[in-house]
């Protein structure tokens, strides 16, 4: 590992007034892939990149990225969420997006190390962490339609809040989306690629215009099966059944819902992971037995939902207020990650 010492450090912001992923920490880490190897880790002074117009990653979209979060308790202990898992699962989407595989442990040491050197720029607030965003990108200056041969890896830290403040009573609703799609099997959905935001905005855009916070979006070929919503994972309480839509090749294997659903399973709720149709959400909702409905992810880790549209039809869920299933998610899952409650999942990686 190298480092490169600031000359001078920023002024760290008002941590009671953060907008999501706006402000980026005095260092960064970065790791370049040439002639067929990865070489050092090195922690330096985050800055701008100089680079070539021609490079891959603007015209082709090579490109793939994770979201991690970084935790300090009021008795200023920092801890790690997942984040080995995190960089498990971009081993994946390197592979599906033809660039190289890299050494998890290796780039683990380092973000601890970047993440130990950056302590002061952690929120204690609650619902508040710093912000890790590791990335790689095709770099080399070409354009003609191949695999890149340079990648360059790097981490950004930023200190975020709370993402959407919840407000009870007047939970966001949502848009259904019956013809734009996110992703179809066989494509990039499980990847967690660049172009599959780019892609999305679109559909957000009009749900925007219908006066909705978020899309519900539906499978590719059928448009009839629920997959995901947002950027999240979904998960519905119907009939007192926590279900969520069975991983399919097209929806993003989430880490926070592969946690939901270990604590579900462990407290003894009943869960399922099933294909869930969209006629089925909107009987449900309609008749009451939908009590909950919440997006699951990283960022948020859980989004509860107020209501949802689809063809005309709108159905409240809950009279727009935050449910039990998803209180005892959010106490748990948040205890843990801030060692308020004991890591009984092996999630949690102390930084000392
Ligand atoms: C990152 C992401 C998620 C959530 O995954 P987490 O690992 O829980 O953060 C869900 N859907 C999409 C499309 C994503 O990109």
């Amino acid at each position: 590992m190298k480092f490169i010492k600031a000359n001078q450090l920023k002024q760290k912001p008002d941590f009671n007034n953060l907008h999501f992923g706006e402000i980026f920490t005095d260092y960064m880490l970065t790791m370049d892939w040439e002639d067929g190897v990865w070489g050092d880790v090195v922690i330096e002074p985050f800055h701008n990149f100089d680079c070539s117009p021609a490079m891959l990653v603007f015209h082709y979209g090579q490109g793939i990225f994770e979201g991690c979060k970084a935790y300090k308790n009021d008795k200023g202990e920092i801890s790690l969420f997942r984040t080995k898992d995190n960089l498990a699962r971009m081993n994946k989407s390197a592979e599906r997006m033809c660039m190289p595989q890299f050494d998890v442990d290796k780039v683990f040491e380092g973000i601890k190390e970047l993440i130990k050197l950056e302590k002061d720029w952690i929120p204690t607030l609650p619902s508040s962490s710093l912000y890790i965003r590791p990335t790689m990108i095709a770099t080399q200056a070409v354009l003609g339609v191949r695999v890149s041969r340079n990648f360059k890896f790097f981490v950004i830290l930023s200190p975020v809040g709370k993402y959407h403040p919840a407000e009870d009573g007047n939970l966001p609703a949502l848009y259904v989306e019956d013809h734009l799609v996110r992703a179809a099997v066989g494509g990039t959905g499980e990847a967690k690629c660049l172009g599959n935001y780019g892609a999305s905005y679109y559909a957000f855009a009009k749900a925007k215009e219908h006066g909705y916070e978020d899309v519900l979006w539906l499978d590719a070929c059928e448009h009839k099966y629920i997959e995901e919503v947002g950027t999240m994972n979904v998960m519905f309480v119907i009939d007192g059944v926590c279900v969520t839509p069975a991983l399919n090749g097209s929806i993003l294997q989430g880490i926070t819902r592969n946690s939901v659903l270990q604590v579900l399973r462990k407290y003894n709720y009943k869960v399922e992971e099933r294909k869930i149709s969209i006629d089925e959400v909107m009987e449900a909702a309609k008749s009451g037995r939908m009590t909950e409905c919440f997006g699951i992810g990283t960022a948020a880790v859980i989004s509860p939902v107020g209501a949802i549209a689809y063809k005309g039809q709108e159905y409240v869920i809950n009279g727009k207020h935050i449910g039990p299933t998803e209180k005892f998610l959010v106490d748990k899952i948040t205890g843990i990650q801030t060692k308020r409650y004991p890591d009984e999942f092996g999630w949690v990686i102390d930084v000392k």
